[in-house]
């Protein structure tokens, strides 16, 4: 990486400016304890319980590992001496020498610890995902290789490990296709992947492949940390579907991670190494703003520091919980909590992990991408329909209302289209309901392939879908609504023998004549009733 890089630039920025402040931060530490010897207040013992325990969780972040410690076992002796025995004497004199030492502590700076510099090799935002195919079979790697790069991959060959060794040095591809053995012995592929990964902050996605398709060799895979198992002989097309899914997250919109840390200097550090990352972070330093950066910024993970001052870390998971939108929200707890019992009480409440501070800017990447790219899987699993692949009811309905929202904002039309299938019960009756649902992924296809990327595509009900076009006036809708009608009209469909055709009536409602999601629905519904009324394989639109 660069060195005039802006993102260790900033990183060294806040390093520099809270090495200016610590005299001060440490001084407040000396003041408050004198005050405390005069008169001993909860109060004031509390903020000084705060103010050693943010040393401890920042000063290694921040190049001053030695007083992150020295401050931990200040901390320590704080929370053992519970609230009243501060007023023990051989305590009390303890504490004072080592709150004393603190200050010399805060003299010296480490050297310059890890830094995010290995994530850049990660090619995340080249345009056409690069594949490295290890593979000694070179008639196999040959076949594979032109499908791969009609479909927009970029593709190397490697007969051996050796061949590859250059390659890898100066670039990492998106995906790893390797076989599980090679020339160079029986397990040579699992053991160069597994040395590979070591070497990675976010791991690279492997797809092993094998002659072999026992358990064993799966076995082998998974230990190696492989995503895929192909045996062979290998079928381009679903090399395709697993290369797809597997890149598919550098195409969607980098993780929203929002942290919540009353410490503005280490939530920015945070922010930063994240962001070098790729992912986009957000940073909260009043708790108490949280539900509104929630609905804002629609994160697919919180990091959240434990104490603060307002409320704590584990007090505010509670209330993010009990909004029924956040239950699966990840939730990491990033704390000097050493205490286990303590981090093991956090994690019952709802949290879903705990990292403890300090923590080394890779491992914070690495423990966050992974839970991330989980939560995103999951989330896309929950809203989707198994059958088709389309979003959900529940999920076209939360698009909807979010989609009214920007569309307000941005002052745009907006159309929402109800669709059904003409007489689909005689289909099933007919044919069987396994044809009847080859219907329904024919006509997800359809739209699909007909609509625009940004045209939202959902499966409302049994046979009934629903689409959200965006910027579009009712008049532009309704001639690509009736194009889609044609298109699947003209869909030969077949049956044991028998070829047949289906049609679908649909209606249209538009924002702003229809300004919310239930009238919307409703209104797009109704022209769908007229459609069918008046003959079906349709397209109407709601009546103003
Ligand atoms: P209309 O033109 O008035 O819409 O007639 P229709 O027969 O399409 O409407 P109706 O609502 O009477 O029937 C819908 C049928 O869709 C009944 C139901 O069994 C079938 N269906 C719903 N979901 C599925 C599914 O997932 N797969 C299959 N094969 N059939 C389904
Ligand atoms: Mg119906
Ligand atoms: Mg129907």
């Amino acid at each position: 990486m660069a060195v005039n890089d802006p993102i260790q630039e900033k990183l060294r920025e806040l390093r520099d400016t809270y090495a200016r402040q610590l005299p001060d931060r440490l001084n407040t530490i000396s003041a408050l304890w004198s005050e405390l010897q005069d008169h001993w207040d909860l109060q004031q013992q509390k903020e000084l319980h705060r103010l050693v325990h943010s040393i401890a969780g920042s000063g290694l972040t921040f190049g001053y590992s030695k007083l992150g410690q020295h401050a931990r076992h200040i901390e320590q002796l704080i929370q053992d001496a519970g609230s009243e025995s501060l007023v023990d004497l051989s305590l009390q004199t303890r504490l004072g020498n080592m709150i004393k030492e603190l200050r010399g502590y805060g003299e010296k700076q480490d050297a310059i610890m890890n830094n995010t510099n290995e994530v850049a090799t990660n090619p995340l935002t080249e345009s056409s995902p690069v594949v490295y195919i290890i593979e000694d079979d070179a008639g196999l790697a040959s076949t594979l290789q032109i499908p791969l790069q009609q479909n927009g991959y970029t593709v190397e060959i490697f007969p051996s490990l050796s061949a590859a060794q250059d390659s890898l040095y100066d670039r990492i591809p998106n995906v790893l296709m390797i076989d599980i053995s090679l020339t160079e012995g029986e397990l040579a592929g699992v053991t160069f992947a597994n040395q590979l990964q070591q070497a990675q902050i976010i791991p690279i996605p492997v797809i092993f492949t094998s002659r072999r398709n026992d358990i064993h060799a799966r076995l082998e895979a998974i230990r190696a940390g492989g995503d895929a198992f192909l045996s062979k002989p290998i079928d381009a097309k679903i090399l395709l579907d697993t290369l797809d899914n597997l890149t598919a997250s550098k195409n969607r919109s980098p993780y929203r991670i929002l942290i919540v840390d009353d410490d503005q200097d280490l939530a920015n550090h945070y922010a930063l190494v994240l962001k070098s990352a790729h992912m986009e972070a957000h940073t909260v330093t009043r708790p108490l703003e949280i539900i509104k950066a929630l609905a804002d910024i629609n994160p697919d993970l919180i990091l959240m520091d434990i104490y603060m001052p307002e409320c704590s870390g584990t007090e505010l998971a509670k209330v993010i919980r009990q909004e029924g939108a956040y239950i699966s929200l990840p939730i990491v707890f990033l704390s000097s909590e050493e205490n286990l019992e303590k981090q093991y009480a956090a994690l019952k409440i709802g949290g879903d992990d705990f990292l403890t501070k300090p923590i080394p800017d890779n491992h914070l990447i690495n423990a966050v991408h992974v839970r991330a790219q989980r939560a995103r899987q999951i989330a896309s699993l929950i809203s989707r329909d198994s059958l088709t692949g389309l979003i959900n009811h529940t999920k076209i309905k939360e698009q909807l209302q979010q989609d009214i929202l920007r569309s307000a904002r941005d002052h745009k039309p907006l159309v929402f289209a109800l669709l059904d299938i003409d007489h689909f019960k005689t289909i099933n009756d007919n044919h069987g309901h396994l044809i009847g649902d080859k219907v329904l992924i024919a006509l997800s296809r359809v739209l699909q392939a007909e609509l625009r990327k940004t045209d939202v595509v959902g499966r409302y009900g049994g046979e009934e879908f629903a689409v959200i076009f965006s910027d579009t006036t009712v008049s532009r809708a309704s001639i690509i609504m009736n194009r889609v009608r044609e298109k699947f009209a003209n869909t030969v469909h077949h049956a044991d023998g028998y070829t047949f055709h289906v049609t679908f009536s649909a209606g249209l409602s538009f924002f702003p004549k229809h300004n919310d999601c239930d009238s919307l629905i409703a209104s797009a519904d109704k022209a769908m009733y007229r459609a069918k009324e008046s003959g079906r394989n349709k397209v109407i639109e709601a009546e103003a």
